[in-house]
């Protein structure tokens, strides 16, 4: 199915930057081999699997869709993929994203962008484009993305697919190639909310490996997603957020986010409005908090210990600050130069308090907006984005038009809560899925596969 459908040329998806079928072949029929012994097999046994090629993966080259790390083979496996091959999925290979996770299109890849399936003039959304394509595509029935700022929701929003962000720390880093540190978060991308769960249980737990893993274990997923597939959500009380999904959401999201409430209301849920008065400044504070990070994370790339390096031209003898300077300059693109600029500008002496200061005390007021919310609510909902899959091209030279994609989905980040966008219908203007997103309390990722799973029913 890959081979057939996921040419580079017009038309064809490119949702793979790398396939292993050789490996992936290989690791179906150890799967098989243990079946047929009558050897224990874990819930995912010989499911294939695709991986967004932000995630460490040894004898596969590992690119973060930029060319600073062509041909880059990682010398060992993050902790998520040693979990993946522990419990006998077979890799299917790497998956496109925009350069380093920094996107909500996979236009800013280095190696092309990927194309939706449902429409191949349109994106698939971003940074993890690639992994919901991939599945959208039938490529592969289960991916993992990672979700900085909505990376694995938005994209599951537009390809109608099932993403999840897991509660910051629910399931370990170690391996991920960090953009935000505080915001970064690896998470399931599936065509159901059950598949979720069983991948989020997979991968999830604590890691020794990853000091921001989270220690104590989370409800059940599993069962979660069992119990709401029963349809009944009686005592369940769903608040709808007033700052997300008004003016500027398409007319068909707003139409399927709407019959989408009524159908929780049919579950037996109660359904009221909260307001989240902070989530007006999400967008702002995230744009300062992701750059900053991502600027000191980026300094890594220096061109002696990972990827590409590149001499500068007309000198003989070139300092290392003019190797990492003709190196940076050929290995980043503009995305992700303009970020490390932003980035260092904020962190710069002087400009601290203002910028970076300021965008923690607003990420604060966010994290005060959840907490009073969910004194009063199970759950949050929302449209995942406020259009469904926008043309190729069309955002890619508007950077603020690009960044209020993830308008719904930051707030989440910010905060640490788990998040979940699942498919909602098509949005009868244009044909094409919209994602509606559910929201919980940290640790408490089971109420969004009770709440998801109610409404796939
Ligand atoms: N689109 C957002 C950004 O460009 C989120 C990216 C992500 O979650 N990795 O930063």
């Amino acid at each position: 199915r890959i081979a057939a459908t996921d040419g580079d040329a017009e038309g064809g998806i490119h949702a793979f930057l790398h396939v292993d079928a050789e490996g992936a072949l290989a690791q179906a029929e150890a799967s098989d081999a243990r079946r047929a012994a009558g050897a224990p097999l874990s819930p995912l046994d010989g499911v294939p699997v695709a991986v967004k090629d932000v995630l460490a993966t040894t004898g596969l080259p590992t690119t973060c869709g930029s060319k600073m790390l062509e041909g880059w083979v990682p010398p060992y496996d993050a902790t998520v993929v040693a979990r993946l091959k522990a419990a006998g999925l077979p890799i299917l290979g790497k998956t496109n994203m925009d350069e380093f996770a920094m996107g909500s299109s996979t236009e800013h890849s280095a190696y092309g962008p990927t194309r939706n399936p449902w429409d191949t003039t349109r994106i698939p959304g971003g940074s993890g484009g690639g992994s919901a394509a991939a599945v959208a595509a039938f490529q592969a029935p289960l991916a993992l993305g990672t979700d900085t700022g909505g990376s694995i929701r938005q994209p599951g929003a537009v390809t109608g697919t099932v993403g999840v962000k897991p509660t910051y720390g629910a399931v370990s880093r170690y391996g991920l190639v960090a953009m935000a540190n505080s915001l970064d978060q690896v998470g399931p991308v599936t065509r159901t909310v059950m598949d979720s769960a069983l991948l989020q249980e997979l991968i999830g737990g604590h890691d020794p490996l990853d000091s921001t893993s989270v220690v104590e274990p989370l409800p059940s997923l599993v069962e979660a997603a069992q119990q709401g597939a029963t349809g009944d959500l009686t005592g369940l009380k769903v608040g709808v957020i007033t700052e997300l999904g008004g003016d500027g959401y398409q007319a068909g999201v707003r139409a399927r986010f709407t019959e989408a409430l009524d159908k929780l209301v049919a579950a037996g849920a109660e359904v009221v409005e909260v307001s989240c008065p902070s989530f007006v400044h999400a967008l702002a504070a995230y744009y300062l908090v992701m750059p900053c990070e991502a600027s000191s994370n980026l300094a890594r790339f220096d061109a002696m210990r990972y990827g590409i390096r590149v001499m500068p031209e007309s000198n003989d003898s070139p300092s290392a600050e003019a190797v990492m300077r003709a190196t940076r300059d050929a290995g980043f693109g503009d995305e992700v130069k303009r970020r490390i600029i932003l980035g260092t500008y904020a962190l710069s002496s002087g400009y601290y308090d203002a910028y970076y200061g300021t965008a923690q005390k607003v990420r604060t007021l966010i994290q005060r907006d959840f907490d009073a919310a969910f004194e009063s609510v199970d759950v949050l909902v929302s449209p995942t984005a406020p259009t469904t899959a926008f043309k190729l091209g069309e955002k890619l030279d508007d950077p603020l038009a690009m960044y209020l994609n993830d308008l719904a989905t930051i707030p989440a980040n910010l905060a640490g809560v788990p998040g979940m966008s699942l498919p909602a219908g098509l949005a009868e203007e244009d044909g094409l899925p919209v994602g509606f997103q559910i929201l919980a309390p940290q640790l408490a990722d089971d109420r969004l596969y009770r709440v998801g799973a109610a409404l796939e029913a």
